[in-house]
């Protein structure tokens, strides 16, 4: 057994990256990272992912694995961003970015109300090999919340193609075409050769 390291103390992330890296290594032990936590400073997703999972190897001297996500808004010119997380302020409060989120495009008509998630997972190991993926999912910004499943932007986000909102979604739908689902797809064969 190999064991690999997860960047990330998200209990949904680890379970969906536990099922992805075993389903494509199945000799693969994945740890999770309780190491020192490294300042997220960069202002790109791969920028944050590969801080993340620098710090894992270096720490755990095992291959790691870390990724860093968003919600990117067209009339925003791209934000939030990576600061999607912190939003409405220093806290993680999702509830707060949305609210903020909703009223910052309050006079926003239906067809300027473009946006995407991102994700960027990135692989770095002990040798220092340093690796990033990305997936986008592609959609719009709702003017009223609604239904209760996901967590973060998902109650406000419509993908393209679906009337529904991202929290109006079963998890396994969302998990299977969500930009973390479309990142993982370019990551399998990464996973495979290591
Ligand atoms: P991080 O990648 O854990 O730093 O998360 C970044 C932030 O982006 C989260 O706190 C959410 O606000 C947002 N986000 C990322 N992925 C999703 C998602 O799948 N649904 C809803 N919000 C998301």
């Amino acid at each position: 057994m190999t064991q690999i390291v997860l960047a990330t103390h998200n209990p949904h992330k680890i379970a969906e990256f536990q099922q992805i890296v075993l389903r494509v290594r199945p000799d693969f032990e994945v740890i999770g990272y309780d190491g020192p936590e490294p300042v997220e400073d960069g202002v790109t997703f791969a920028q944050n992912a590969l801080i993340k999972a620098r710090a894992a190897a270096a720490h755990t001297g095992l291959t790691a694995l870390a990724d860093d996500s968003g919600i990117c808004v067209d009339v925003l010119g791209g934000s939030p961003g990576v600061f999607s997380a912190y939003w409405a302020g220093h806290k993680k409060d999702d509830a707060a970015n949305l609210d903020l989120l909703l009223d910052q495009i309050g006079d926003v008509t239906d067809p300027h109300r473009g946006a995407h998630y991102t994700s960027v997972i990135a692989v770095v190991t002990p040798e220092g090999e340093e690796r990033t993926v990305e997936g986008i999912w592609p959609g719009r910004v709702a003017t009223e919340p609604r239904g209760d499943g996901g967590f973060g932007y998902d109650p406000v986000f419509v993908p393209d193609d679906d009337t529904r909102s991202a929290a109006e979604l079963a998890a396994e739908e969302k998990n299977a075409v969500s930009h973390r689902a479309r990142a993982f797809e370019h990551l399998q064969p990464i996973l495979a050769a290591l």
